[in-house]
């Protein structure tokens, strides 16, 4: 099964995509994750990207789309995968269709989760993470420890550099004028859920579990 997690930065995806991980045991592909690790390891796509990143814009398609390609050959990926990030355009998309075209594309799934721009906002900018295991902790739900020393691996829990409100809004908008289109594009395919995504995390996981388990498109 192919898992496409669609939302605004900040309603759940990862959470979500490491708890689907868990639970059917097909891996977790998250393209901010990809990115940020070049760009802690300054390789020359992680020089190239960083500050586009800052900047909350995204970056080009094509960079994408092979990252996603040499990802997805990977054998781990071959009883399926969800993508947290990806697609994020309509090129983007339309690759992946022919990406997985092999596969048995009837099981792909689109989960979109819905959060309001307001709670988004004040979600991302309390938002923490460890720079070492990638542990999420938030001040507002389930705060880091005083020390900023991440409760599972002791690394340093720190904010990311475009969790700032001011870069949210800018990718919020980079969401709204590139990315809302797909919720269209999966939907005219038969492929899209909605969850609502200011639901609890055990609440929205159960409602993503409903769908997964449901035959049909
Ligand atoms: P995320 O962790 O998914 O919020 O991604 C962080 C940043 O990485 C985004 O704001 C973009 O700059 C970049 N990024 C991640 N995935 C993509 C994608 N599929 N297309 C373009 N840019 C991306």
């Amino acid at each position: 099964m192919v898992i496409i997690l669609l939302g605004a930065p900040g309603a759940g995806k990862g959470t979500q995509a490491k708890r689907i991980m868990q639970e059917y045991r097909i891996p977790q592909i998250s393209t901010g994750d990809i990115l940020r690790a070049e760009v802690e390891a300054q390789s020359d796509l992680g020089k190239l990207v960083k500050s586009i990143m800052e900047q909350g814009q995204l970056v080009s398609d094509d960079i994408m789309i092979q990252i996603i390609e040499k990802r997805i050959q990977q054998p781990d990926c071959r009883k399926g995968f969800i993508l947290d990030g990806f697609p994020r355009t309509i090129p983007q998309a339309q690759a992946l269709e022919e990406l997985i075209q092999k596969r048995d594309s009837g099981r792909l799934k689109v989960i979109e989760i819905s959060v309001p721009d307001e709670e988004i906002i004040k979600r991302i900018s309390n938002r923490r993470v460890c720079r070492v295991c990638g542990k999420d902790y938030n001040r507002l739900f389930h705060p880091p420890p005083p020390d900023n020393r991440c409760e599972v691996c002791g690394g340093d829990v720190i904010q990311r550099s475009d969790d700032t409100e001011e870069t949210v809004r800018k990718r919020l908008a980079e969401y709204r004028n590139k990315t809302a289109a797909l919720v269209d594009y999966y939907e005219k395919k038969n492929r899209l859920y909605r969850v609502n995504g200011l639901q609890s995390i055990d609440q929205v996981f159960r409602d993503i579990q409903t769908i997964l388990e449901r035959n049909g498109p």
